[in-house]
This record gives structure tokens, C-alpha cells and sequence, in this order.
């Protein structure tokens, strides 16, 4: 693949198509376990140096996109250029309209404050009838320090049977918590977005 690496992070060297395309073949493909994505700007490349979890967590995504601009701006200072910005926010509903346009997808939007993701999951299904959201749900705060809290998530994952996590539970605890379980994970990818489930409910 190929990357480049900015304040210690290696990035993935692709466009918005090109990373639509690639999570497209990984949902159509013959795929076992999770692959995940996350999508760094500035705050997160601080936060990168001072925790070690968060950096294991990079370490072990399948897929880094630059979330923002100043990123994309350093590298152009490097030998390779980041094509553009690829916002999680905006990937997204990228994603969905590939599919709308052309299959089906699955989607279930985990995080967001509670009734967010409801609200997101009606203005999906109005803009994107061929995107179902088979679940949502809000984890209480500080479950991340409670492993019975975390089973609980992956019990509504398995029963929902999604293509897709939205995972919305802010940095650095979605892409942790993530990693933690992504071979636990029952779909096909987890997208680590920040507040794009508070987008998608407008
Ligand atoms: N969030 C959550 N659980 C938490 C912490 C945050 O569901 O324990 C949600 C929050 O409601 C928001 C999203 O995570 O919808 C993004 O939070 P943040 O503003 O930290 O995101 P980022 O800066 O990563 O975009």
C-alpha cells in the first residue's frame, strides 16, 4: 500500500474514491474479521505521541485517512503528496451513496449521545433507501473501564449483523476501544468518525 508517514503517523496516500473503492471491496469481498479505519487530524497527531494505546490502535488500522487539512498541507512539504482531504464526516455519506446507487449496505451507528443515532437512522433511510441501519446504540459513559459494557456492544453488533460500524465515541477512546475488539467485531469494518452520527441526524 502506499502511504507516508506525518508526525509519526503513516498515512495511507489516497483520495476520497479511492477510499470509498477500497471499502467497497472490502464489504463485497470474501473478508473474515474487521478491518478499521481511522481518520487523524492535528488533535489526534498530539495525542498520538503522549499515549501508547492510541498509537497501537494506528499501528493496527487497515486504513489511515487524513481527516484534515493541515495534514494534507505538510505533505506537501514531504516527498509524497496526500492526494486531499478524506474526512471521516465525509466519508460517510460518500459511502453510502455508492451503495445507494449501486447495492446494498448494512449500517450500524455505535456512540453518539442518546436518540442521535434514531434520529440519524430516519434521515438515512429517506436519503439513502438502499442503506439500512440494522442498529443503533448509545454506550453509558465509562464503558470503556467496564468490560461487561463492552460485551453488550458486541452482543447488539451480533445481532444486527452489519456491513458497517459508524463508530462515533470521540478520539482517542473509539479507536482504542476498536482496536481492543476488532477481531471481536462481527462486520466487516468499523469506521472510527468522530461526530459524523451527530451529522447524519442534522
Ligand atoms: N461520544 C460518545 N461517548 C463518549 C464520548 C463521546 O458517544 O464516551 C460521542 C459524542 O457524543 C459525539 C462523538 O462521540 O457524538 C464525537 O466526539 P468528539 O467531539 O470527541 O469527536 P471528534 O473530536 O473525534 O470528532
Amino acid at each position: 500500500m502506499n502511504k507516508t508517514q506525518l508526525f509519526g503517523i503513516n498515512i495511507d496516500v489516497l483520495d476520497m474514491s479511492g477510499a470509498v473503492d477500497r471499502l467497497r471491496n472490502w464489504i463485497e469481498g470474501d473478508n473474515s474479521g474487521c478491518k478499521y479505519v481511522v481518520t487523524p487530524n492535528v488533535d489526534h497527531a498530539v495525542l498520538f505521541q503522549e499515549n501508547a494505546l492510541l498509537r497501537e490502535a494506528y499501528e493496527g488500522a487497515d486504513m489511515v485517512l487524513a481527516d484534515g487539512h493541515p495534514i494534507v498541507w505538510t505533505s506537501m512539504l514531504s516527498g509524497k503528496r496526500l492526494p486531499e482531504r478524506v474526512a471521516g464526516s465525509e466519508l460517510v455519506p460518500q459511502l453510502f451513496d455508492s451503495f445507494n446507487r449501486n447495492g446494498t449496505l448494512r449500517v450500524f451507528l455505535l456512540g453518539a449521545a442518546e436518540g442521535v443515532g434514531a434520529r440519524a437512522a430516519e434521515n438515512m433511510k429517506s436519503q439513502w433507501p438502499n442503506v439500512e441501519t440494522v442498529g443503533v446504540y448509545s454506550p453509558p459513559l465509562g464503558f470503556e473501564k467496564k468490560p461487561e459494557e463492552s460485551e453488550i456492544i458486541l452482543e447488539k453488533l451480533a445481532e444486527a449483523k452489519a456491513d458497517v460500524v459508524i463508530v462515533g465515541l470521540g478520539a482517542p477512546k473509539q479507536e482504542i476501544w476498536v482496536s481492543q475488539y476488532a477481531d471481536r467485531i462481527p462486520a466487516t469494518a468499523a469506521l472510527c468518525v468522530g461526530a459524523t452520527i451527530d451529522f447524519l441526524a442534522g
